[in-house]
């Protein structure tokens, strides 16, 4: 069967010039890059050609500001351990920020607006009595795509002297990052969301920020993470880093055109949805509600049709909590189990977008009939 992947907040496709980038460093050019030897100063030599790509991506001042890691997850957590004092976050942080900065026992999280962007009263209020060492806020939310004011956030911490730090791991090509400019000390984010591999990604850090040693080994990333360089998969991310520059402004423009598309057909075709978040959100994320609709049913439904979604968390296996993300908005309980997230990449086509409005209108249809026959 032909699949259909509405998938990418997930995961996203290597982009083939990226696994073309990559194979010279599995079979060639596999030395260590910490040795002296020539093969492995070709190996460092390409690390730091794709550090400076990060660097353009990201606008960072300097290529030294940016640490190679495993992920967004690693990241999160090496920033959030670096404090030993109060932690502000928002309600709809992915579980990488949430549980870590949770499990510290000094964490408070700041509510947002039922369009997914952070309550300002709230948080100007939670800085004064808090008085937080950070503040952790991410650019695009995973589940819905709303997009935080970042500059807003982080001005407003900065006048507590909080460090700021954001996750901008759904961002990457979508939004405005220009970090150097910004009052932002700390952003991380993975490959596997920008075509590159999984197990790669960075953390940026303003020069002078604090930042806690998180693995502790060898005199790797300038003693800031221990461990082996992942060169391949480095490699790939500069390469990735590269392409996005290049499609980042066409690709957002179709997106913003299916999303839009999607929107208007599906409200046109099936009673009771809605959509969640910003109405101008991440042009790659949409949330729909179907009301009184089992969202894991018409994932299981769509992916018979070949079409990938997910039901964006909402809730695991039918019976488990719901997702914190659409509790944070205020979703109410008869939409919340109805959820189904549908997100794109620069590799979507129109012809999928037309498959994925076909089969959900049938999905939808159908398990709604079969509800209201096992009801009646
Ligand atoms: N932050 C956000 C916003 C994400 O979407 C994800 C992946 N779902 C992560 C962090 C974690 O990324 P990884 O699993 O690659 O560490």
């Amino acid at each position: 069967m032909q699949i259909t992947y509405f998938d990418n907040a997930a995961s996203t496709r290597v982009d083939p010039q990226v696994v073309d980038a990559m194979l010279p460093f599995f079979t060639d050019c596999y030395a260590n890059p910490s040795a002296l030897h020539s093969p492995a100063q070709a190996a460092k030599a390409a690390v730091e050609e794709a550090r400076e790509s990060i660097a353009e991506l990201l606008g960072a001042n300097d290529p030294s500001e940016i640490i190679f890691n495993c992920g967004a997850t690693e990241g999160n957590n090496q920033v959030i351990r670096t404090f030993d004092g109060p932690i502000l976050i928002s309600a709809i942080e992915h579980s990488s920020v949430k549980n870590t900065a949770e499990n510290t026992g000094r964490c408070t999280e700041v509510p947002v607006e039922s369009t997914g962007t952070l309550d300002y009263e709230a948080y100007e209020r939670l800085l004064h009595s808090q008085k937080p060492q950070l503040v952790s806020v991410l650019l695009v939310n995973n589940e819905i795509g709303s997009i935080q004011d970042i500059d807003r956030i982080g001005e407003a911490a900065k006048r507590v002297g909080a460090h700021f730090h954001s996750d901008i791991t759904q961002a990457i090509g979508k939004c405005r990052l220009d970090l150097a400019n910004r009052p932002i000390d700390y952003a991380t984010l993975s490959g596997h969301k920008m075509h590159a591999p999984k197990g790669v990604g960075v953390l940026w850090v303003r020069t002078g920020a604090p930042l806690a040693k998180f693995m502790v080994g060898g005199s790797h990333e300038g003693l800031r993470r221990a461990g082996t360089l992942n060169v391949p998969g480095i490699v790939g991310l500069g390469m990735a880093a590269q392409i996005t520059m290049q499609t980042a402004q066409e690709s957002l423009h179709r997106m913003k055109v299916f999303r839009q598309r999607i929107i208007s057909e599906i409200e046109a075709n099936i009673p009771d949805v809605r959509t969640n978040g910003q109405p101008d959100g991440a042009p790659h994320i949409l949330s729909l509600s179907f009301h009184r609709t089992e969202g894991e049913s018409v994932i299981i439904n769509l992916d018979s049709q070949g079409i990938c979604c997910t039901a964006g968390a909402a809730c695991s296996s039918g019976k488990g909590s719901a997702s914190h993300v659409l509790l944070a908005i205020g979703l109410p309980e008869e939409w919340l189990r109805g959820t189904v997230r549908i997100s794109m990449s620069r590799f979507t086509t129109e012809d999928e977008v037309d498959r994925l409005i076909r089969a959900l209108i049938a999905a939808v249809e159908d398990v709604r009939s079969r509800a209201r026959f096992a009801v009646g």
